[in-house]
């Protein structure tokens, strides 16, 4: 995606923030780091912690992205976000931390990315909506839809209920499948399908502003919350959209009503989310307990 943009702004960042650097860790770091898992699965992500004396910023860097961390009153939160296309395998984490005093070092250690157990799918479109399968199409939207993933809102927007599957209805289609489209075309499933018969009222996963309310060609009918801290969720294929951009809303409002435009065969909810720049597994998300204080 945007991977060489993120990358060359990292590399200011570090230069910048810097200061008076010190190459490695200190034999008696100050700082503590918790992490929230073992390793973690691709499209996937696991929380870090940094606790000390002094802290001014924190930052790490993982599979080229940066993650910057945010204060939560207690400690500085890392979401780092395994991509669901890097393959499964050992990647350095660079956590940054820059101290009040100016003084800055860095800790390194590898963190293990497993199998994200995606499945592959067939997918039968009707001749008439082939087009959307044309890379410049999914390239333009991406584009588009990076000019926001890549900001990261400081604040947090989502309340003490964190996150939720917006419905209840059946799952029709997982996180992360290849999709192999009329037998020709490969294409990944960057959010997941929920049943839904048009016209049925769409509600926000979480608590956010809404940064997006437009017609895609592939996602159609499309919804975009920020919900701040690099967290972005996305509703596909909605035939009516009942907010605007700038508006805020609450977890459990209706943004829009459900519909089967787009790069659609049948009707449903496409629900998506974007954590540190990269698609990850809504669900899992919501399993991370966002909203539940530690
Ligand atoms: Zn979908």
């Amino acid at each position: 995606m945007t991977r060489l943009i993120i990358l060359s702004s990292l590399i200011l960042t570090v230069l910048v923030g810097a200061g008076v650097a010190t190459a490695q860790a200190p034999a008696a770091s100050p700082v503590s780091i918790s992490y929230d898992f073992q390793w973690i699965r691709q499209g996937s992500v696991g929380i870090v912690r940094v606790t000390g004396t002094g802290l001014a910023d924190v930052r790490a860097v993982f599979q080229e992205r940066v993650h910057p961390f945010y204060w939560d009153g207690r400690a500085f939160v890392g979401l780092i976000a395994a991509d669901m296309e890097q393959d499964v395998g050992s990647y350095p984490l660079q956590v940054w931390v820059r101290y009040q005093d100016g003084s800055s070092e860095r800790i390194d250690r590898t963190i293990e990315v497993n199998y994200g157990e995606f499945g592959r799918a067939d997918v039968v479109l009707p001749a008439s909506l082939m087009p959307l399968l044309d890379p410049q199409v999914e390239e333009d939207e991406m584009a588009r839809l990076d000019t926001f993933f890549r900001r990261f809102t400081p604040e947090r927007y989502w309340a003490e209920d964190g996150f939720v599957v917006p419905s209840a209805n059946p799952q029709i289609g997982p996180f992360g499948t290849w999709r192999l489209y009329n037998g020709t075309v490969w294409r990944r499933h960057t959010g997941l399908d929920i049943r839904m018969p048009i016209g049925t009222p769409v509600t926000a996963a979480g608590s956010g502003r809404v940064v997006l309310a437009t017609m895609l060609s592939i996602r159609g009918g499309y919804v975009l919350i920020d919900h701040g801290w690099g967290i972005y969720s996305g509703y596909a294929h909605l035939s009516e959209l009942l907010v605007v951009p700038g508006q805020w809303v609450r977890q459990g409002d209706v943004i829009a009503l459900s519909g089967m435009n787009g790069r659609s065969a049948g009707a449903h909810l496409h629900w998506e989310m974007v954590v540190g720049g990269t698609w990850v597994n809504p669900e899992q998300v919501v399993s991370l307990g966002l909203g539940a204080q530690p």
